[in-house]
């Protein structure tokens, strides 16, 4: 079998591997057309069927060309580094992001379980990892006050969109990702 192709009928997830399952919270954005998950800070599209593979944006200046700034070119997660695909190891730490960096406008997002493989590194929170992609995704139900029709609308439009991951999509009460 060809690496290089890409089998859409597979799971995304190698199944000899053990990956770390973490807690996340994506964005929803509209790319080309289509419905997607988007990294919160990194604004990486996480493609449907696709594992997300780690790059780092950090940049370093060159010993011999201090005044020039390249690109870093070692592989994602590195040990000094902060780069890597994030996941924390609680739902109450993912569900913090729910909110934050604070909406300026209209933003959904999405929290659920994410599969982390490749080179993992720990932190206090949770890992970084080289390969991720989505185990299992929940979209906040809109809060009765002031949810309209058309709230509503959107949300069952996302719901079915997300269906592309083929994974389990579940509309979650607000309340339920409450921290106990
Ligand atoms: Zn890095």
């Amino acid at each position: 079998m060809s690496l290089a192709l890409v089998d859409l009928d597979a799971d995304p997830i190698p199944d000899y591997l053990e990956p770390v399952e973490a807690w996340r919270v994506w964005r929803v954005v509209m790319r080309e057309r289509r419905v997607v998950l988007q990294s919160l800070f990194a604004g990486a599209v996480w493609e449907p069927g696709v594992p997300l593979v780690a790059s780092c944006s950090a940049a370093h200046r060159s010993r011999w060309t201090p005044w020039r700034k390249k690109p870093s070119d070692h592989p994602a997660p590195e040990l000094d580094c902060r780069c890597g695909i994030y996941g924390v190891k609680s739902v109450a730490a993912a569900r913090s992001y729910l909110e934050t960096p604070p909406l300026l406008c209209r933003d959904d997002r999405v929290i659920g379980r994410v599969a982390l493989w490749g080179d993992v590194v720990e932190g206090p929170l949770g890992w970084r990892a080289s390969y991720a992609y989505p185990v299992e995704l929940f979209v906040p139900a809109p809060v009765v006050a002031g949810s309209g029709l058309r709230r509503r609308a959107y949300v069952d439009e996302i719901l079915s969109a997300l269906e592309a991951y083929r994974v389990p999509v579940d509309l979650v009460a607000p309340s339920a990702l409450a921290v106990s």
